[in-house]
């Protein structure tokens, strides 16, 4: 049995209080591949935290029958933090109580000042290249403010992720089917994740310019490759992924049974684990997140749905109506929201009072249409 679990306190924010981050390990340390997985860093989506459970369970069975080859490491509360922030009824998980910001936004920068760092020592020995970046990487998570119980969280998650050849970050979205956002460098290697898990859409994104979570560490590898790569080999040596678990409510013990065994037959395929995991479904079609549409309101007021998550609509169909309750005639008082291209509902806002510029849907383009 290779299973340890560590618990790990954070810096207390006031006295009498503490929170304490829980990782599991199995394999040996240093194996490869490496994985890291973790659930819930919006502490409020709580699908991929119920799937992280399951997959535990997995993770156990396979690891006494000795099948652990490669190392996982699994965090399945990635944010004890937002898990506690609930105030009057109402969880506020994905943003700090304390200083308001998104807990998968503005994560450190490692490409700043990586290339100055790594470059004397680069050649043409892939895998010598990728450890050189590797530990340039460890130094820098190593120096990072660590004082306060948000900064010592980021700087924990980042120290199991930084040297992961695969990282996965569990979140779910509003009301939404399954979909996974990855780099275009990763398809169609990633191709795999999406089509065990059935995914209705994989989502590509270069560099989205939020500095999500997935981004930090599969993004220092592309970036030198795109500055240095034709004078040294420098493969985008970690897949960095977001799996979004349906949305906020689908939290039942059923799907994330099915989630749990199609993350296993995923590491199973990436040869993590030993097994095998049978012919790999057909994978949905890639799509560049440029070329999905964010159906944004113009107006104040209710959101009226007129399509439903998963419909087919048409360029010009009626998808919402935003309704004005204070207008003095109800007739006159609905904004009419219309597709403005043929695609897939993938998401839908759970929050039904909306402002102007809140994007309350996001359409995927149909199968056949090549990506923009
Ligand atoms: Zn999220």
């Amino acid at each position: 049995m290779s299973h340890r679990i560590e618990t790990i306190a954070l810096p207390a924010m006031s006295p009498g209080t503490q929170r304490t981050l829980k990782v599991h390990r199995f394999g040996t340390s240093g194996a490869r591949p490496k994985a890291y997985l973790q659930a819930a860093l919006h502490a409020d989506e709580l699908p991929g935290m119920l799937a992280a459970h399951h997959l535990l369970g997995l993770l156990r069975a396979a690891d006494a029958r000795g099948e652990i080859k490669g190392e996982i490491v699994l965090v399945p509360v990635a944010n004890p933090i937002g898990l506690g922030q609930n105030m009057l009824t109402v969880h506020a998980g994905a943003r700090y109580a304390r200083g308001g910001g998104d807990f998968n936004r503005d994560w450190p920068d490692l490409f700043e000042g990586l290339r100055e760092r790594v470059e004397p020592q680069l050649g043409n020995d892939e895998a010598a290249n990728v450890r050189v970046i590797r530990a340039a990487l460890a130094d820098t998570i190593a120096s990072m403010p660590n004082h306060d119980e948000l900064s010592a969280l980021c700087q924990i998650l980042m120290g199991f992720a930084y040297d992961a050849d695969i990282v996965l970050d569990l979140h779910c979205d509003d009301e939404a089917l399954q979909h996974v956002y990855m780099m275009p460098q990763h398809w169609p290697e990633g191709a795999d994740l999406a089509a065990e898990l059935g995914a209705a859409a994989c989502l590509l994104c270069d560099d989205s310019g939020l500095f999500c979570f997935d981004e930090t560490f599969s993004l220092p590898f592309t970036k030198l490759r795109k500055e240095l790569g034709d004078r040294f080999s420098i493969p985008a040596a970690c897949f960095a992924a977001t799996v979004e678990f349906r949305g906020q409510s689908d939290v039942f013990d059923k799907l994330a049974e099915k989630d749990a065994a199609a993350l296993l037959r995923f590491l199973q395929r990436r040869k993590l684990i030993a097994g095998d995991p049978g012919p790999l479904p057909a994978p949905c079609e890639a799509k560049k997140l440029d070329f999905v549409e964010m159906v944004e309101v113009p107006v104040a007021g209710l959101v009226a749905y007129k399509a439903e998550l998963g419909e087919r609509v048409k360029s010009g169909d009626l998808v919402a109506e935003i309704v004005d309750p204070m207008a003095d005639d109800p007739v006159k008082a609905r904004t009419p929201i219309r597709a403005r291209r043929d695609g897939l509902i993938l998401t839908r806002c759970l929050k039904k009072l909306a402002a102007p510029g809140d994007t309350i849907m996001m359409i995927v383009p149909p199968r056949s249409a090549p990506p923009s």
